[in-house]
């Protein structure tokens, strides 16, 4: 486990004593260094002597209530008793007592004190007083967990961490509030918390402890760790935060990178708050791009031709540049391909001048794609299923559009582009071209990566097409990425080889996830 094993609280949330037990002993076994032991899911009778004997680290006693996220199914008088008993049981080397009890529990011996706040539906207004009011309560630890529902909440979260003077956790909860987690230990936080078991749905935006090795594999994160951010909505299954954290490791880079998930609309003020951190560079996706060149104080030429950028770099003056790595990956790849393909056969490769390109899609990816191809000196034609968008497009980079009913038909074509999502996961089963268009020769470039051998790709093959994958692209998009993050150029190799290790168990977890259906854990029927 990384992100500093000593920076992590482990969180063991079961119904049932047996499970609590089973896990508390794997936790131990995967070298959990402190946990916090989550009373208020058991469902029975609390029973400390049982859980005892699985003891390999210091405990954390916590009983959270419904109206603060948690699941105590009993009177609240009941609770305060347990607490109490917990306390004095020699069990817990740690309690959690919510600030609005905290004053009428006293300490007791060596047992530590976290004195937390929960507010699971926003930030409120008046934070930094709830705040200022728990310093004057009896703690080792004070904890502020909130629901950001806007930029600026995260920014007034950043900054009452950074202001702490005592020891203090304070994150937003949920996809929004995620990269609080982690900016509060650079700001000085004691640990953040992560789920030992991610199935269980202990609280919203809680990373696994499995996710500090697979996907944030940074050895401790301090004042001196630099944040980098993907912002996007979606972000939740992204490969960029494995990619880049896994490389910054390689080439031991004090950083970071964390998924940001800003609802269109909001990327300016979203740029702003976290400034409070700052965030050094963004990865920008779906819906954002055009919004980041906007805000962009200078760009790259690719993102002034396209419009759109993938990539913030911010500038030590506090502006922002924007760059478009899709643009020259998608022509590297297949320039790339060109040159191997030609050697092979023993030919001269092609100038882009001699070539016609097919490209399906008339989006974020297509535009970048065709205005690469263009200032190549490629003839291109765009279809696309909304013929009023690939019209459209073809107007302003000068290129042909053709009916998406007519895309077998085009009079030439060496390369087609794939730059719409069929055949990208879960539906992996569809393609954009009937197989019979394919044909020797032809030249079959997917961007879709997740699969990397999409439909379009396995028809390609086996009709003697040669081939270029997502994958590729997407390395290529990342890789430039990171060089302009950190000044390193990362070997493609080695960035190819992580991406696909990755995408493997990923591939196969959501297969199954979509085969379970929705099915039940063990002991979390109805939880
Ligand atoms: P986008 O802006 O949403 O555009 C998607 C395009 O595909 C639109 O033209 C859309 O047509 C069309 N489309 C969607 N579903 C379709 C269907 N079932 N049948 C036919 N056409 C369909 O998305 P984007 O940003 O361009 O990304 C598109 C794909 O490119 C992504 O899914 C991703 O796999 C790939 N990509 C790869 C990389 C890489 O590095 N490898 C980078 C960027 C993107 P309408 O206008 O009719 O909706």
């Amino acid at each position: 486990m990384s992100v500093g094993p000593d920076q992590v609280c482990g969180v063991v949330a079961r119904t049932r004593h047996k499970m609590m037990q089973v896990e508390l002993r794997e936790a131990a076994a995967r070298g959990a260094k402190f946990l916090e032991v989550r009373i208020d899911f058991l469902t029975k009778a609390v029973d400390f002597k049982r859980l005892l004997p699985f003891k390999g680290c210091p405990w954390l006693a916590t009983f959270r209530r419904p109206v603060d996220g948690g699941r105590w199914p009993g009177t609240e008088p009941e609770r305060q008793t347990l607490l109490r008993q917990a306390i004095v049981s020699g069990a817990f080397e740690w309690i959690d007592l919510e600030t609005d009890i905290a004053d009428g529990i006293r300490r007791f011996g060596p047992v530590k004190r976290v004195v937390s706040y929960h507010n699971t539906t926003a930030t409120p207004e008046n934070l930094d007083d709830i705040y200022d009011a728990m310093l004057k309560q009896d703690a080792d630890v004070y904890k502020i967990a909130v629901m950001p529902t806007k930029p600026d909440d995260l920014r007034r979260i950043v900054e009452l961490q950074k202001r702490a003077t005592k020891p203090t956790i304070a994150f937003g909860m949920g996809e929004f509030g995620f990269v609080t987690r982690f900016t509060s230990l650079k700001f000085g936080a004691p640990w953040i918390y992560a789920a030992f078991n991610k199935e269980r749905g202990i609280a919203p935006g809680l990373p696994s402890m499995d996710d500090f090795r697979t996907t944030y594999p940074v050895k401790a994160i301090g004042p001196n760790t630099k944040f980098f951010a993907l912002l996007g909505d979606p972000v939740g299954h992204s490969f960029s935060p494995i990619l880049h954290n896994h490389m910054f490791r390689r080439k031991k880079v004090d950083a970071v990178y964390v998924p940001f998930r800003v609802p269109e609309g909001q990327l300016p003020e979203a740029l702003d708050a976290m400034n409070a951190v700052p965030i050094s560079g963004y990865s920008v996706t779906i819906p954002h791009k055009e919004a980041a060149a906007v805000r962009a104080k200078e760009s790259d030429p690719m993102a002034r031709i396209v419009g759109a950028a993938n990539t913030l770099q911010h500038r030590a003056d506090g502006t922002f540049f924007a760059a478009n790595t899709d643009y020259p990956a998608a022509v590297e790849s297949l320039r790339t391909h060109l040159d191997a393909k030609a050697l092979a056969e023993g030919v001269k490769p092609p100038e882009f001048s001699q070539l016609f390109v097919l490209v399906l899609g008339a989006g974020g990816a297509a535009r970048a794609v065709i205005a690469a191809l263009m200032r190549a000196g490629a003839h291109v034609t765009i279809s696309s299923r909304t013929a009023e968008r690939a019209d459209n497009l073809a107007e302003e980079l000068g290129c042909k559009s053709c009916d998406w009913a007519a895309r077998h038909n085009v009079p030439q074509c060496d390369i087609v582009v794939n730059c719409t999502p069929v055949g990208m996961h879960p539906k992996v089963d569809e393609s954009p071209l009937h197989a019979s268009f394919l044909k020797p020769g032809l030249v079959v470039f997917d961007t879709v990566y997740n699969p990397e051998h999409t439909l379009l790709i396995r028809d390609a093959e086996s009709r003697g097409c040669s081939i270029v994958t997502g994958v590729d692209m997407f390395i290529r998009q990342a890789a430039k990425q990171f060089e302009l993050f950190t000044g390193i150029t990362p070997p493609l190799e080695e960035m190819r080889e992580l991406l696909r290790n990755a995408m493997s168990p990923l591939t196969k977890a959501m297969a199954e996830e979509t085969e379970k259906s929705g099915g039940m854990g063990d002991d979390e029927a109805g939880a």
